[in-house]
């Protein structure tokens, strides 16, 4: 009669019946495979690569219901509404359902109605929860965002430490554990904090090698982007990222008077407006979306030539995932960021001012503080970004510091005079006094506001004259990335930090970066 399959036919046929997809991507197969076959796995795998279906598929070709733990709740309903649409019986237990729709849910699950039950951590907590599970039949455990069980990761979830029991309880049942960020160390904790030991660990490259990375200075950003534009992608379709939903409408319209046909996206357009632009980027070839981060999530365009972006993203994890965007179909491609002094003071602003108490603020000025070094680093780009997604990686080649290495030079004689600068004006206890003052005053310029406060008689005054003012934006930037320097208030006024002090005593050098004096050239080779 039938011949014994292997665990990858059923599993390919629900691929394409269920999810409507041709083939697995990246090590989805193998995964998928073990799963299937009942071993354990520990998955980890960049945003957007695919995690979902290393489990929903298990769950549909295994008998029983394939048990979800997942603490983004607030994305439950959608998931369980995606998973219905495909025809996938699934459903979720969570805190913000009322009594009645979950004794629907329980009724479901032990009625063998359900393929997928997405659960909050907390749930796994509670007696009643467990037993439940005693009561129906279980396919398998995924632990969504696995990271969270790992105590020194950046996102703790001490309910997450229960998940151990369910091996204890469970002994047969097999289990894969997913996440998108995980250091060595913390992929070590987490095998042991969930009793993987024997799970065969599945760890995709966090690497886009056609993805070349480019971060300049930014002086004119549109210009620039122009530029960009029209030497390297004529015609080509590309996103531009932008903070702000006003500046997406005009840099959409500087672009169009430019001869580039670019849309605007923000969540502030109208419902059709949007879905007409997003519609039209997918169909069309060689259009610009001018976009706030609002745009992005499930688009899945293989010919993306470049992302650009003309703010600064506030963390790595934001800049991979958008940056990724680019180039799904393997072609070369361009991921460009301006960066400029500004970004920093208006980031650094952003987070003192944010609502939420100190460890918020504090874990928004970790990811910031990431993606600065990422920017200032004088190593390779890609190298820097693959190491902080725990991977080991050699110089690529194919990013701008590998292509014109920038210099470093000795800027502890600069630091001194910017936060001498800085320390004196914050002595007067004035608000008023932003980066373009300091900047005339160590340039020794007789504005009407260094008259007025006569800060022409400063010890500092006219003693930066070796230096052009691009030059000191470059450092005042440099020094607000490397936390020489902050801001405070509503008025981004510079103040001093703890390690200023250090540098003002002659106890510390600081090293800064050149900017490059041309824009890195490209060798990259044009697809045909
Ligand atoms: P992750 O959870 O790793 O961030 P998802 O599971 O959400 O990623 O998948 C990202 C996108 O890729 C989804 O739109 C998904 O449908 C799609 N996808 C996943 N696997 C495949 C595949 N084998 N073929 C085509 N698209 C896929
Ligand atoms: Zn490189």
């Amino acid at each position: 009669m039938t011949l014994p399959e292997t665990a990858t036919q059923p599993a390919l046929d629900t691929l394409r019946r269920v999810f409507g997809y041709d083939a697995f991507r990246g090590n989805q197969r193998d995964i998928i495979e073990q799963v299937v076959s009942g071993g354990d796995a520990l998955v980890l795998m960049p945003t957007g690569g695919g995690k979902s279906l290393c489990y929903q598929i298990p769950a549909l070709v295994r008998p029983g219901t394939g048990v979800v733990v997942s603490p983004l709740i607030a994305l439950m309903q959608d998931q369980v509404d995606a998973l219905t649409a495909l025809g996938v019986r699934a459903g979720f237990l969570n805190s913000t359902q009322d009594f009645g729709q979950r004794h629907a849910v329980e009724e479901a699950f032990l009625a063998g109605e359900l393929d997928l039950l997405y659960l909050a951590p907390e749930r796994l907590k509670v007696e009643s929860t467990l037993r439940l599970l005693d009561r129906g039949k279980i396919s398998l455990f995924a632990i969504d965002e696995a990271h969270c069980v790992a105590q020194w990761g950046h996102d703790f979830r001490p309910d997450y430490l229960e998940l151990s029991r369910l091996h204890e309880r469970w002994p047969a049942v097999p289990r894969i554990a997913l996440t998108a960020t995980a250091t060595g160390a913390t992929r070590k904790e987490i095998a042991h904090r969930l009793n993987l030991d024997d799970a065969r660990h599945f760890v995709s490259s966090f690497d886009r090698p056609n993805i070349q990375y480019r971060i300049v200075a930014k002086n004119r950003p549109e210009q620039q982007l122009l530029e960009l534009l029209t030497t390297e992608h004529k015609g080509d379709a590309g996103i531009v990222y932008c903070l702000s939903r006003a500046s997406t409408e005009r840099t959409a319209q500087f672009l169009s008077d430019n001869g580039i046909e670019a849309l605007p996206y923000h969540a502030g357009l109208d419902a059709r407006t949007r879905a007409r632009n997003q519609a039209r980027f997918l169909r069309e070839d060689g259009l610009v979306v001018v976009a706030t981060i609002a745009f992005g999530m499930g688009i899945d365009k293989p010919d993306v030539r470049f992302v650009a972006h003309l703010d600064l993203p506030k963390s790595v994890e934001g800049y991979y995932q958008e940056t990724g965007r680019a180039g799904r179909d393997g072609q070369p491609s361009t991921a460009w960021l301006a960066y400029g002094l500004q970004d920093v003071v208006q980031q650094r602003k952003m987070i003192a001012t944010s609502e939420g108490d100190d460890a918020h603020r504090r874990r928004l000025g970790t990811h910031l503080d990431a993606m600065l070094a990422l920017c200032e680093t004088v190593e390779c780009r890609r190298v820097q970004l693959l190491n902080y997604f725990g991977q080991e990686a050699s110089p690529c080649g194919n990013c701008d510091t590998c292509l014109s290495p920038p210099e470093a030079w000795d800027g502890t004689i600069a630091a001194q005079k910017v936060l001498s600068a800085v320390f004196r004006l914050d002595r007067e206890r004035r608000q008023k006094f932003g980066v373009g003052h300091i900047v005339d005053i160590l340039l020794g310029r007789q504005t009407a506001k260094i008259q007025q406060f006569g800060h022409d008689s400063l010890t500092v005054f006219g003693v930066g004259t070796e230096h052009a003012e691009p030059v000191w934006r470059g450092v005042i930037r440099q020094l607000l990335a490397q936390g020489l320097l902050t801001v405070e208030g509503d008025h981004g006024t510079l103040v001093l930090t703890d390690a200023s002090s250090e540098v003002l005593a002659r106890k510390r050098e600081v090293r800064l970066r050149q900017e490059p004096k041309r824009a890195a050239k490209t060798s990259r080779p044009k697809a045909p």
